[in-house]
This record gives structure tokens, C-alpha cells and sequence, in this order.
């Protein structure tokens, strides 16, 4: 006998009904107390509503959570500091780059949505809002030009959304707020020697933690999913681009909202702190779906749109029964979804791939026909489609990176339709797919356009002016008129 004693291995006896009613116990004495100390009970359901109610059960998120602790004190000794130097002095001495803490790194969390539903797709059913060409409003003495200082200050102001998402505008472009022409171009000139300056500073930051991908508040992050047993465990880096790091973790047990954790996952962590979305601007800026909330956003903000933005696309993919990562969960900048491939191993891309003619030709009618159920029934185009972004995998081809993909009626929709179109032709005629249509083919093909233009010139200037055309009925008539129906049918012309 085991000198410990045997275990007490007497196991109580209990069916699967009495489970199940003592769940529904419980769950009616929450209900119960929800209703009676409705703050209580929203602190008690998770570790995930707020940095505040910390879980404390795990010796490496202590440590993390204590030292970010520290590095906050460090800042605010250093700001004492900076103060005590510079005093009443009209020439002051900065000591920003020695803070621990990058200003956006320290995150104020009580704004903010928690976990993202989703399901809802908020982007859906807005609609534009119409603003005059005539470059005026109004009627006679009351008659305001393009050139009158209120609107011109209000432009201005509108146009600080193009720095950098460093760069803090405040809440002024949220407020009704008049720039003039000097203050703006004072800030502007300012916002781009900051830029440049914050990318040197990163860049060496980015260095010293090569490893390590993320930064503290993401690494944090990630425990957290790991300690509520969402995740099993964070296997490693799978991809570190410019916009995003993706980890590979094997699904945890726990399942929260009905949800089931998929065997293994895909993490896509978006970068917050480099400048690269910047460059992506156009995708969003002039997406009709954006516009109201763009201009209220915080850049931390805006990055965390991007991970919303793929949510939501994959979402509408899986539901049009597209191969797709399906998606977990959403926090913040951090997209969890399903791993496309197997045991830590991801399916390769398409381009890394060396597929039999008979493969590579069912590979094309697949992306043919993916291309066309994406703009027909998800309305949407990928933006970004070649062979990066193919995955291969169970004798498929699936879609993956879709954070920048836009509705075809977005400004250069059809533009960006047309450079996927290069894209994918170009890749299966080089891969000897006889039956690959040319770029012109495949657009017409996917988007129900006839246009006829026989070389790559005439026919990407009639893209434009269709666009033009789509943008002139958006301002004039609003989305609804716009020549493009949104509910799959072939585009209508009108004019
Ligand atoms: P980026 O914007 O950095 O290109 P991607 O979404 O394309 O981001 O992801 C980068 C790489 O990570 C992909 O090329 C792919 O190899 C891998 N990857 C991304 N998502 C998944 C996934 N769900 N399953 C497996 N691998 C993935
Ligand atoms: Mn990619």
C-alpha cells in the first residue's frame, strides 16, 4: 500500500441531469444577482473586462503585470525629473526617448470594447453621406465658397487624419475645430519630422526585441488568452511582415460563449507601433464604411479597424462557404483564428508550392470561382490576392490576409479588383494553365463588367471611369442609386 494512503477515489455519483440543474442554479443566481448588484457581477465573469481585476494566479503574468508597474513609475520619476530641469525655461529638454513606455503602449482601457462580437457586421448597411461638387453651399448672400476660412479651417482639420498614427491630434478632429492655413501647415511639417524621427527611435526598439515580435502590452495580452485556458499553448512565430506578427497556438479547452476552440490557431497580431498602415491609407480613407467613424478614432484606434476589418471580411467569406480561416476571436489588435495546416506546420503558399498540372488547373477554377463568390456574394474584393496570399492546403486553395479588402464601390475598388486579376492570371498562365483567361478576361468574369478595351491602357482608363461614374452617383444620389447593387445582381448601368 502507497505509504500516502490511497487516494479517496469515491466518486460521487451524479447524472448528467443534476449537472445540468446545477448549472441552471447557478446560472439563475446570477441572473438573480445581476439584477440585485449589477457592478459586482460584472467584475466576477472573467479575467477580460478590465486590466483592473487582475487575475493574480499565474507567476509569469505577476511578473509581466509588476513590471509594467515599474515602467510606468520609471515614466512618471522621469517626467518629475524633466520638469524639475526645465522649470519656468522657455527652451526645454525632452526625455521622451528614455521612457519604458511608448506613449501608445500605455493603453487607457475603460473606452474600449473587450472581446468583439462576431457576428454583427457594423460596416454593412451605412450609408454615405453626400456633400456638394458645386464648391459652394447656399444662396445668395449666404453663398459659402471652397475658400471661406470656416470650411477651409475645417478641411484642414479633417486633413490630420493623414499623420502618422503617432502623431497625437487629440480630440481635434473629432470637435468642430478651425485650423487655419499657417497652424496647419506648421503641424504638418511638424507631424513628418516626428514621424521620421518616431520610425529611427523603433526601428531600434523593434531590434532589441526581434525575438520577443511584440511588445509588452500584446505579450501580456496573449498570456491572458493562455491563463483563461482559450489557448493551450503559444507554440511560436509563424510570420513576422510589416503589418503583422502571426503566432501559431494550439486551442485551449475552455470555451467561452459557445464557442469551440479549433485543435490549433492562428494568431495575427497588427503592429502598433510602426508606420506601415500609413501606407494603406487608401483602402480605408475613402471606404464609405469608415467614414464616419475614421475621423473620431485615435490612431491605436485605427489599427485595432484593421483587425475589425478582418474579422468581419473572413466572417462574410466563411459564411459564402469560401476556404478561410474561420475567426475565434477578436481583442483589441489581436485576431485569433483557425490554423490552415497542420501540427504547427502551416500550409504552404501557393507560390512555394509545386503543384501537378491537373492540381494547378483545379487550383485556377477554384480561384475563379472563390474570385467571383467573394465580389458576388461578399461583396467584397481582396485587394491584396496573389500567390502570398494562397494558401494550399487539403487539395484547396484557401484565402488568407484580408484586412485590406474593400466593397467593389469603394473609390478604387475596381482598380484594386483589376491588380488581383493580373495577379492571379499571371500566376496560373506562368504555372501553364492553358485555360487561364488574361487579366481582362478574369476582371470581366468576376465582376459582370463588359469592357472591351483590348489592351491594358483603354481598359484600366474605363476602370477609372467607371469608378468616377460610381462616385458621382454616391455624391449625387446617395449608395442606394449607385450602379453597383450591393445584393449580387449584375451591376446595372443607368445612365
Ligand atoms: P501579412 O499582412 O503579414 O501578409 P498574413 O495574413 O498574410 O499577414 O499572414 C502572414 C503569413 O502567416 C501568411 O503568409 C501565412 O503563411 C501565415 N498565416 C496567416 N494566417 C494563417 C492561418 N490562419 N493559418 C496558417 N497560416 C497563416
Ligand atoms: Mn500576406
Amino acid at each position: 500500500q502507497c505509504p500516502w494512503g490511497a487516494p479517496n477515489t469515491t466518486s460521487i455519483s451524479c447524472s448528467l441531469a443534476d449537472v445540468m440543474s446545477e448549472q441552471l442554479a447557478k446560472e439563475l443566481q446570477l441572473e438573480e444577482e445581476n439584477t440585485a448588484f449589477p457592478e459586482v457581477v460584472a467584475v466576477a465573469e472573467g479575467p477580460f473586462i478590465t486590466g483592473e481585476n487582475a487575475d493574480t494566479s499565474s507567476d509569469l503574468m505577476l511578473a509581466q503585470m509588476l513590471q509594467m508597474e515599474f515602467d510606468r513609475e520609471y515614466d512618471a520619476q522621469l517626467r518629475r525629473e524633466e520638469k524639475k530641469i526645465n522649470g519656468d525655461s522657455k527652451v526645454s529638454i525632452s526625455f521622451e526617448n528614455y521612457r519604458k513606455v511608448h506613449p501608445y503602449d500605455s493603453d487607457s482601457s475603460e473606452d474600449e470594447v473587450d472581446w468583439q462580437d462576431t457576428r454583427h457586421d457594423p460596416y454593412r448597411a451605412d450609408k454615405p453621406t453626400t456633400t456638394p461638387r458645386r464648391g459652394f453651399i447656399g444662396k445668395g448672400k449666404d453663398i459659402t465658397t471652397k475658400h471661406d476660412e470656416v470650411v477651409c479651417g475645417r478641411k484642414n482639420t479633417a486633413r490630420m487624419e493623414n499623420f502618422a498614427p503617432e502623431f497625437q491630434v487629440g480630440d481635434g478632429i473629432g470637435m468642430d475645430l478651425k485650423l487655419s492655413n499657417q497652424v496647419f501647415n506648421a503641424l504638418k511639417q511638424h507631424a513628418y519630422s516626428e514621424e521620421r524621427r518616431s520610425a529611427r527611435l523603433h526601428e531600434k526598439k523593434e531590434h532589441s526585441t526581434a525575438e520577443k515580435a511584440v511588445d509588452p502590452k500584446t505579450r501580456l495580452l496573449l498570456y491572458k488568452m493562455v491563463n483563461a485556458g482559450m489557448l493551450e499553448t503559444i507554440t511560436g512565430c509563424i510570420s513576422t511582415g510589416k503589418e503583422s506578427v502571426v503566432f501559431h497556438a494550439y486551442g485551449g479547452k475552455s470555451a467561452t460563449e459557445d464557442k469551440v476552440m479549433p485543435p490549433e490557431c492562428a494568431i495575427k497580431v497588427f503592429k502598433t507601433t510602426l508606420n506601415e498602415f500609413k501606407n494603406r491609407d487608401k483602402y480605408i480613407k475613402d471606404d464609405y464604411r469608415f467614414k464616419d467613424r475614421f475621423s473620431k478614432l485615435n490612431p491605436r484606434k485605427i489599427i485595432r479597424m484593421w483587425a475589425e476589418k478582418e474579422m468581419h471580411n473572413l466572417t462574410r467569406m466563411q459564411n459564402a462557404g469560401i476556404p478561410c480561416p474561420q475567426v475565434v476571436i477578436l481583442k483589441k489588435h489581436v485576431l485569433v483564428m483557425s490554423f490552415i495546416g497542420q501540427d504547427q506546420v502551416p500550409a504552404p503558399k501557393l507560390k512555394d508550392v509545386t503543384l501537378s498540372s491537373e492540381d494547378m488547373k483545379k487550383a485556377y477554377y477554384q480561384t475563379l470561382n472563390m474570385m467571383q463568390q467573394l465580389y458576388k456574394e461578399c461583396n467584397l474584393v481582396h485587394a491584396d490576392l496573389s500567390e502570398y496570399n494562397m494558401l494550399w492546403h487539403d487539395g484547396k486553395v484557401w484565402l488568407i490576409d484580408v484586412s485590406q479588402s474593400v466593397e467593389p464601390t469603394h473609390p478604387h475598388g475596381l482598380e484594386f479588383l483589376f491588380r488581383d486579376c493580373r495577379n492571379v492570371s499571371q500566376f496560373f498562365q506562368k504555372g501553364g494553365v492553358a485555360e487561364a483567361l488574361n487579366e481582362r478576361e478574369l476582371f470581366n468574369a468576376v465582376s459582370g463588367f463588359n469592357i472591351t478595351a483590348d489592351n491594358e491602357v483603354d481598359f484600366q482608363a474605363e476602370i477609372e471611369a467607371l469608378e468616377k461614374m460610381n462616385e458621382d452617383h454616391v455624391q449625387n444620389h446617395g449608395k442606394k442609386l449607385s450602379m453597383f447593387s450591393s445584393d449580387g445582381d449584375p451591376p446595372i448601368y443607368d445612365e
